[in-house]
């Protein structure tokens, strides 16, 4: 038997519920992501279900996965992985007359997907999941110091001589602002 390649509704309709359990192969480039190097298979696991409102569906499950990102502040790569659960609830897409009533959209209806299409492919599920768990701005330690603006070492790791001339340039700068202060008071 040919494991499916998407989950579909009229399945749901007439079968009941449906459960996929499949890994999908990503390249790194697939994912609109500059700070990862690459990433390993993806696992999805998958319930889809008839929600409580006609035509609605429920689809939740977990997404888990591992990844070579690089450290936003040294650029260092870092080993990251994550597994996260979704719930998601698909509802017919409104007609254009009936969306004008519903455009205020209620906290508990962020999950809430439109569909066209009576079917979800599971690569595509599984590919918006991972850019949703991906960090903005991915850290290899939230203490990372970062680079030197200056001479490009990692102040993590070694430290540089114009690191110090820096924070002088910092504490003159105050000075002056303190200075302006004082002028100003007399
Ligand atoms: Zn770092
Ligand atoms: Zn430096």
């Amino acid at each position: 038997m040919n494991s499916p390649t998407q989950i579909d509704f009229d399945q749901i309709d007439q079968y009941g519920p449906q459960t996929f359990s499949r890994t999908f192969d990503v390249r790194a480039e697939e994912l609109d992501h500059s700070e990862i190097d690459s990433v390993g298979p993806i696992s999805l696991e998958v319930r889809a279900e008839k929600g409580d409102l006609p035509e609605e569906y429920i689809v939740s499950g977990t997404v888990s996965y591992a990844a070579d990102l690089r450290c936003s502040r040294c650029v260092d790569p870092f080993p990251f992985a994550n597994l996260s659960s979704f719930h998601l609830r698909y509802r017919p897409r409104p007609e254009a007359a009936e969306r004008e009533d519903e455009l205020e959209i209620t906290e508990e209806e962020l999950d809430v997907e439109s569909y066209d299409e009576r079917s979800i492919p599971l690569r595509q599920l599984a590919v918006d999941q991972i850019e949703l768990t991906l960090p903005m701005k991915p850290l290899c330690d939230e203490s990372c110091l970062g680079l030197c603006p200056q001479c490009g070492s990692n102040l993590s790791r070694e430290q540089c001589t114009c690191n110090t001339s820096m924070v002088d340039g910092r504490w003159d700068a105050l000075r002056g602002i303190r200075e302006e202060l004082e002028k100003k008071n007399q």
